[in-house]
Parts: C-alpha cells; sequence; structure tokens
C-alpha cells in the first residue's frame, strides 16, 4: 500500500498512473510477449520509447531543432565532469556561480579540467539567496548556474543575460516544473530522478554549436557528447527502463495540461507551506531569502532545534516522509516535486500549523 506522503528529495514521488504503467510493462510491454526489461535497446519497440520521450520532452519545453537531445547516465554528477572536459579547451577559462552544494561540486570537477572564475557565490551568507549584480567576462567558455538548489531551497527566477557566452544550467531540481525559454541557454542538463522520472538517465539539452567547441583530440567516447548526438544516445547500452519510466512521466505532464499547469500547481502548493512557516515565525525560521525562494524544495528550521524530533514524530504519525534536512544546513526540508499531490502538501501545512499552535 503506497499510503504515505513523500516528501523525498530525490529519487522522489512518481504519478500512481506512471508506476502502474511501469509495472505492468515490466510484466510485458504493450502485446511483444516479452517485459520491457528483456527487450534489445536496438529494437522497434524500444526505437518508438526513445522517440516518444524525445518528442514529449520537446513539445512540453518548446525546445526548437538546432537543440540535441540526449539520454544519458552517470546522473548529473558526470555532467559535472564532461561539461568541462568538452568545453573547457586549453587557455580558456569556465565561469560558475556558486548557489549552494551542487553548484560548489560542479566547481570542483571543472578545476580538475581547467581554469575556473567563480563569478558569484552566496557561500557568504550559507546559500541564502541568488546572486543579482555580478559581471560576467565575455571570454568565458561558458557560464553555469543551478537553476534550483536543492538542498539550500532557492531558485534562479531571473537567469542571467550572457551575451555571447553560452549559458549551461544544471536544472535537476525543477526542470519541468515551471515554463522557461530555452533558447536562453546553450545547455540544460537534469537528473532525471527528482521531476523526470527515476535515476539512471540523465537528460541532456544541447545547442548544437556548441558542439563544434569541442576540440578533436582525444576524449574517450563515451564522455564525448558528440559520440552520444551521432549515436542518437545509442552508443552503448541505454538505461531502457529508465527511459521509459521518463517516457510515461512526460506523458502525464501532458496529461496534466503541461508545464504551465504545473507550475500553478506548484506555486499553490509551495505558498501553502511558505504561509505557514511565515505565519508562525516565532517558531519556524524560513532559511532561503523570500525573492529566492525555492518552489521545489522548502527549507526551515526551528527556533527551538531541541524540538526537532518531536516535529519529525508528528510528521511521521501523519503519514509524512523524507522532511529531514540535508546534513549540511539540518533542520527540515520539504521537497515539492511536480508528481507531490496537493493532499499531501495541506496534510505538511496542517501537521505545521498545530505544531506551532502547540508549541508556539
Ligand atoms: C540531485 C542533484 C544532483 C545530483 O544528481 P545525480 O543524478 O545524483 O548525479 C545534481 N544537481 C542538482 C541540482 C541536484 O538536485
Amino acid at each position: 500500500m503506497r499510503n504515505k506522503h513523500n516528501f523525498n528529495p530525490g529519487p522522489a514521488v512518481l504519478p500512481e498512473p506512471v508506476l502502474a504503467e511501469c509495472a505492468r510493462a515490466v510484466l510485458e510491454l504493450n502485446d511483444t510477449g516479452l517485459s520491457l526489461l528483456e527487450i534489445s535497446h536496438r529494437s522497434p519497440e524500444f526505437a518508438e520509447i526513445i522517440e516518444e520521450a524525445e518528442t514529449r520532452l520537446r513539445q512540453l519545453m518548446n525546445i526548437p531543432d538546432h537543440y540535441h537531445i540526449l539520454f544519458l547516465q552517470g546522473g548529473a554528477r558526470l555532467q559535472f565532469a564532461m561539461i568541462p572536459m568538452n568545453f573547457l579547451s586549453r587557455g580558456k577559462r569556465a565561469g560558475y556561480v556558486d548557489t549552494g552544494i551542487w553548484a560548489s561540486k560542479a566547481i570542483e570537477e571543472a578545476q580538475k579540467i581547467g581554469s575556473v572564475q567563480i563569478v558569484a557565490s552566496s557561500k557568504d551568507n550559507n546559500y541564502r539567496h541568488i546572486p543579482r549584480r555580478f559581471s560576467i567576462p565575455s571570454d568565458l567558455a561558458y557560464l553555469h548556474i543551478t537553476s534550483n538548489n536543492t538542498i539550500y531551497g532557492t531558485q534562479w527566477w531571473e537567469f542571467p543575460q550572457t551575451g555571447n557566452v553560452p549559458l549551461i544550467a544544471d536544472m535537476s531540481s525543477d526542470i519541468l516544473s515551471r515554463p522557461i525559454d530555452v533558447q536562453q541557454f546553450a545547455m540544460i542538463y537534469a537528473g532525471a530522478q527528482k521531476n523526470a522520472g527515476t535515476a539512471g538517465v540523465t537528460l541532456v539539452i544541447i545547442r548544437s554549436d556548441l558542439l563544434e567547441q569541442i576540440p578533436s583530440e582525444h576524449l574517450p567516447s563515451m564522455l564525448d557528447y558528440r559520440a552520444h548526438v551521432r549515436a542518437r544516445s545509442l552508443f552503448n547500452t541505454p538505461p531502457v527502463f529508465s527511459i521509459y519510466v521518463t517516457a510515461k512521466v512526460l506523458e502525464w505532464i501532458q496529461n496534466q495540461g503541461g508545464v504551465p499547469e504545473l507550475f500553478r500547481r506548484n506555486q499553490e502548493k509551495a505558498s501553502l507551506i511558505y504561509a505557514v512557516l511565515d505565519s508562525y515565525r516565532e517558531i519556524y525560521e524560513p532559511h532561503a531569502a523570500p525573492e529566492d525562494r525555492s518552489i521545489m524544495n522548502i527549507t526551515f528550521r526551528l527556533r527551538n532545534e531541541r524540538l526537532n524530533d518531536t516535529l519529525l514524530q508528528w510528521c511521521q504519525d501523519a503519514g509524512i516522509v523524507g522532511i529531514k534536512g540535508h546534513r549540511s544546513i539540518g533542520g527540515f526540508r520539504a521537497s515539492l516535486y511536480n508528481a507531490l499531490p496537493l493532499k499531501s502538501v495541506e496534510v505538511l501545512a496542517e501537521v505545521l500549523k498545530a505544531f506551532a499552535q502547540r508549541y508556539g
């Protein structure tokens, strides 16, 4: 029985009908007489699945034809390394904005490959805000940002204007949660396990002219975007199951009314929780600066941290799971991804309110 309210930060909640369809496909894919897990990745059946995933993603995000869509492995974290390996050629510098743990891990990887300039950082105030005014040198190989900071609970609401510098974004925790203009970006990537499916596949959206910047010498093929583009994500055996889950999640999003409708719901869900936190400031201390608040991951602490275990117990009693904060900032984090039903958010809001009234 799936009877929990799942606030896990990732892997995260999936839509019920998607789970049902995946379960059926594991037993038998359509009328093939085979399990989804038994088919060849070169079969017409899988060709249809990966094409479906690509088409739906293109439709949902309005991705123009001059962007390639790739389904890669290794998680978002392999992208931290592949990006500089492919685009940070000798004699160049890459720009990074440090807005949290994932951003700084991306920076660490790039520093192993080449020269990095941190053009802005919010580390000094414990990543409570998104840096605003900063300058972007025009000779950067690219500028890397993290559109939603899963651990600290901040989100970019206005993306930097980078002129001719290619803008690359890690959207692992907010892809498909709000409308964005893909054409502001040279590349977008996202591990699927938060808003777009299950672990094992990473979505990569990459503008074709960026590929021309890749120096031709000695990149291992698996780490070379061009190899994956040429092979249309079938350079090696792709994660067939994870791609199937993504195709079904994308179909579910379309059936819900697409990204604008999910954005409306996500705003509604987030505002229910923020409203309670803001009404009981003597109990709760939200982490993010109000103008940079994430609608995907809501982070807060109790002013009296001795009550942490009590609140966790209240949540557990209400069937709420996954709201303990990341060990690096402590406190609590409620992740409200696309597939989390409004009902679950209402339950959490009620618990937070009742808790504040009892201990306030
Ligand atoms: C979860 C997360 C990652 C790590 O993703 P993996 O797929 O586990 O490598 C990277 N960036 C952000 C913003 C994340 O939320």
